[in-house]
């Protein structure tokens, strides 16, 4: 059941909302359907069509292009599996795949081809791996959004990875900061009181994902500053999205609005090929020139690292490192 208070499920009540006018959509696939929170869709502005937040959320005919060197699963998590839910392709660390709900579908997300399930991570499944993994040292919690998950089940999640003596370090990746921060700022809400047990604990680390500075507003950062101040190490995570962010004054802008509110870039990643989404592909020539500009203007820890996640490998692959001015 979607609360219709906090999200758009239809295109033409967003386009009504934006004073935009309406958009033929029949020959859209409904395979990954338009979704977004309310919060977010605020940030796009009225009457502009080529705004870079809409770009992010608004389906297009060109999803349904065939390439054929973009697949349903470019990351091949597919043979990472470890246990439902768990994957694991790098030494020291698993992937949590928490379930399948997000708070908006990104039209350029990877995992668009098998998100927005319901299942969600079985606890004894996920504990059970866990005590068979002792090399095991850090648990992603992903998803869909982890925070998305109901609070007394995210709770027991919680308390299951922290009883491991293993896990020194819990990470999350979410995108709930600036689309959805009603999951924090609602009194009712347990979140705030739910992680601040992880790094009462062990190391806590947030990872948001962030594209385009326009998503940063004044709920962004209240939530970094409250998780900064129980212990959280905060970094970003952001996609180089043709249309969005392909530029270096957009990332420049990007990674200073994040530090203003606590957060420090991570990852610049490459677009994984997911079957329908061509139209945001920045090639690597075109990224790694945007990429040599966005280091001339920044002091090197506001520059994120430019990776691509190449499948089968033990760790994403840092590019433009080698190159003279
Ligand atoms: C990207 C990814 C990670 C995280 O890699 P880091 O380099 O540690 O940020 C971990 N597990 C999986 C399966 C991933 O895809
Ligand atoms: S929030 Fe992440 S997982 Fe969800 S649709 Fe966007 S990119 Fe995909």
């Amino acid at each position: 059941m979607t609360d219709t208070s906090l999200y758009f499920s239809h295109i033409s009540d967003l386009l009504d909302f934006l004073n935009l006018p309406k958009i033929n959509t029949s020959h859209f696939s409904n395979s990954f359907p338009f979704f977004v929170s309310r919060h977010f869709a605020g940030k796009i502005e009225k009457g502009n069509k080529e705004d870079p937040l809409l770009k992010e959320i608004l389906p297009s005919n060109e999803e349904s292009i065939i390439h054929p060197s973009f697949s349903k699963d470019p990351v091949g998590d597919f043979s990472s599996v470890k246990e439902p839910g768990i994957l694991q392709k790098y030494e020291g660390r698993a992937l949590i795949i928490t379930h399948g709900t997000c708070s908006l579908h990104c039209r350029f997300c990877f995992r668009r081809n098998y998100i927005h399930s319901e299942k969600r991570i079985s606890l004894d499944v996920l504990n059970h791996w866990l005590k068979k993994n002792l090399n095991i040292r850090e648990i992603i919690l992903s998803g869909g959004d982890p925070l998305l998950l109901e609070e007394t089940f995210f709770e027991k999640l919680i308390q299951t990875i922290l009883s491991h003596s293993h896990i020194q370090t819990i990470r999350l990746h979410s995108r709930i900061p600036v689309t959805l921060p009603e999951i924090f700022l609602n009194p009712e809400k347990r979140f705030f009181k739910i992680l601040k047990q992880i790094p009462q604990k062990i190391k806590g680390v947030f990872v948001s994902h962030v594209n385009h500075p326009n998503e940063l507003d004044s709920e962004s950062a209240f939530i970094f500053q409250e998780l900064h101040s129980q212990g959280f190490t905060l970094l970003n995570q952001s996609v180089l999205l043709k249309g969005v962010n392909h530029s270096s004054n957009t990332l420049a802008k990007l990674s200073e609005k994040l530090f203003h509110q606590g957060v420090l870039p991570y990852y610049l990643h490459l677009l994984d090929k997911a079957q329908g989404i061509t139209h945001f592909e920045v090639d690597e020539h075109e990224a790694i020139q945007i990429y040599q500009a966005l280091l001339k203007k920044l002091p090197g820890y506001l520059v994120p690292k430019l990776v691509r996640e190449i499948p089968g490998e033990l760790s994403k692959t840092p590019l433009g490192q080698n190159f003279s001015f």
